[in-house]
């Protein structure tokens, strides 16, 4: 599961980094602790200690769950109550002792268990096996050419598994370094133009990186120089994507993912990096894009994404009617729509349940729509959802946080339908200060209405 002891350094936060060989003791002693357990939660505050009691988890084989530090009372008794860890971990200390050997759990054996973001209900637990950590973790170092001598500049939280699966547990199978900062677009070039070499992050990270480099040449400059930039967890907006390939020369690599399956879909390392496109099934997982009937959509159609593959979770914690929904003829349905381009790349439309609008007899995806009103120039940010309506059973809503000043709601619809057709024009416009949003930047939309 991780890569050798080795004089290499493996994480740094701040001022404290462990090698390979100082994680394998550290954790190795405090994995003596947990043998015997089945589950415990581990406080994930964004240090060196989460890391190392999480690699403590992995080796002794039992189940970590880890709890969003900044959690309200009502979802830490929910998750607490549901996940019945035997022990919490917090901030626990590193002690390099004299471990003995763990013996290889074997595949099934639950490693992670993620509570989702929550954005559409409240967050389910959801079981992943060690086989999907590993195997996903080989797929995309192929798609992306990641090695061990890859540095990673680490900005993300530690308990979903975009930061911890991916970003951590992955730099630590494949032999490479994270260097973990505090999010800002200085801080993350700061690493860049000392020796790390890839970044994944949040669209609202991009987002501010977008601002950052078109002020700051020098900025700019640090951000050429990266081997590879990340951005998943949602849509990456593809003003985004063009604003920061026309300053810095670099084509974000957009992948598709989510708790239940870890990576399903990215650009590789040397693909055509299209703005608002995930590019293509990763190595060993098999997508499809369906009707309600489960019947390929074909090309350029809406459909629903379901996927099949080693990377995919073994169940939704105590929820047994909720595994079994999910599931048909054993492909895993993902609730979220894409449409495929002629050559297989696929473009998240977005989720069945709230950004898929049915209006006038069309079915119209909420991300088309917020990319065209990106694209006007008193448009900030904007969030798209359906409303019911008598006359088109829906009606579509822009949420618009403006950049200036406010203009008349019939320009913003006027520019969609000059843009896409005129039954993708939104009949309302509606303007905020701000769009409700988790900590991983994903607006909540089920909080607008
Ligand atoms: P919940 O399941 O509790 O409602 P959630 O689905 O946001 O929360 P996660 O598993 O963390 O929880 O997120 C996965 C979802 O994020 C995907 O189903 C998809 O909707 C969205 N997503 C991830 N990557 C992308 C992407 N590149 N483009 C668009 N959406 C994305
Ligand atoms: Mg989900």
């Amino acid at each position: 599961m991780f890569a050798a002891p080795s004089d290499r350094e493996a994480l740094r936060f701040g001022e404290k980094s462990l090698t390979y060989a100082e994680l394998h003791r550290a954790a190795g002693t405090l994995a003596e602790r947990l043998r015997g357990h089945t589950r415990v939660a581990v406080w994930a505050t964004s240090t060196l200690e989460t890391c190392v009691s999480v690699v403590a988890g992995l080796l002794a084989g039992v189940a970590i769950v880890p709890l969003n530090p900044k959690i309200g009372e009502r979802e830490l008794e929910h998750i607490l109550g549901d996940s019945q860890p035997d022990l919490v971990l917090r901030d626990e200390p590193i002690v390099f002792g004299t471990p003995g050997e763990f013996p290889d759990p074997g595949p099934e054996t639950p490693a992670l268990i993620i509570y989702t973001s929550g954005t559409t209900g409240p967050p389910k637990g959801v079981v992943l096996p060690r086989r999907a950590l590993t195997s996903n973790i080989d797929s995309l170092a192929a798609a992306w050419q990641w090695t061990a001598d890859d540095v990673l500049v680490h900005g993300l939280p530690l308990f979903h598994v975009h930061g911890l699966g991916i970003g951590i547990l992955g730099v630590l199978r494949l032999g490479g370094s994270v260097r973990h900062v505090k999010f800002s677009p200085a801080a993350v070039g700061q690493e860049l133009a000392t020796g790390a070499t890839m970044m994944f992050g949040v669209p609202t990270m991009y987002h501010r990186i977008a601002e950052a480099v078109e002020q700051d040449p020098a900025l700019a400059d640090q951000f050429r120089r990266a081997r590879l930039l990340v951005s998943g967890s949602a849509a990456l907006p593809a003003s985004d994507h063009e604003r920061i390939a026309k300053a810095t020369g670099q084509g974000i690599v957009e992948r598709y993912g989510m708790s239940e399956t870890l990576m399903n879909v990215s650009v590789r390392f040397d693909g055509d990096r299209r703005p608002g496109a995930v590019g293509l099934p990763v190595d060993g997982v098999d997508v499809q894009v369906v009707d309600e009937q489960g019947r390929d959509v074909g090309i350029g159609a809406i459909g629903e994404i379901e996927v099949r593959g080693p990377n995919l979770f073994l169940e939704y914690l105590n929820r047994p009617d909720a595994t079994e929904k999910a599931f048909r003829d054993g492909w895993f349905r993902t609730g979220d729509m894409a449409v495929r381009d002629p050559d297989g790349y696929l473009r998240i439309v977005g989720r069945r349940a709230t950004d898929l609008i049915k209006s006038g007899g069309y079915k119209i995806g909420a991300g088309e729509i917020e990319n065209a009103l990106l694209e006007h120039p008193a448009v900030a940010e904007v969030a798209v959802t359906g409303e019911p309506d008598d006359d088109l059973g829906e009606r579509i809503v822009a949420w618009v946080v403006p950049a200036g000043e406010a203009p008349e709601p019939s320009v913003l619809s006027d520019h969609v339908a000059k843009l896409l057709s005129p039954h993708k024009r939104p009949r309302v416009v509606r303007y905020l200060e701000a769009l409700p949003r988790n900590e991983m930047g994903k607006v909540l939309k089920r909080e607008l209405s």
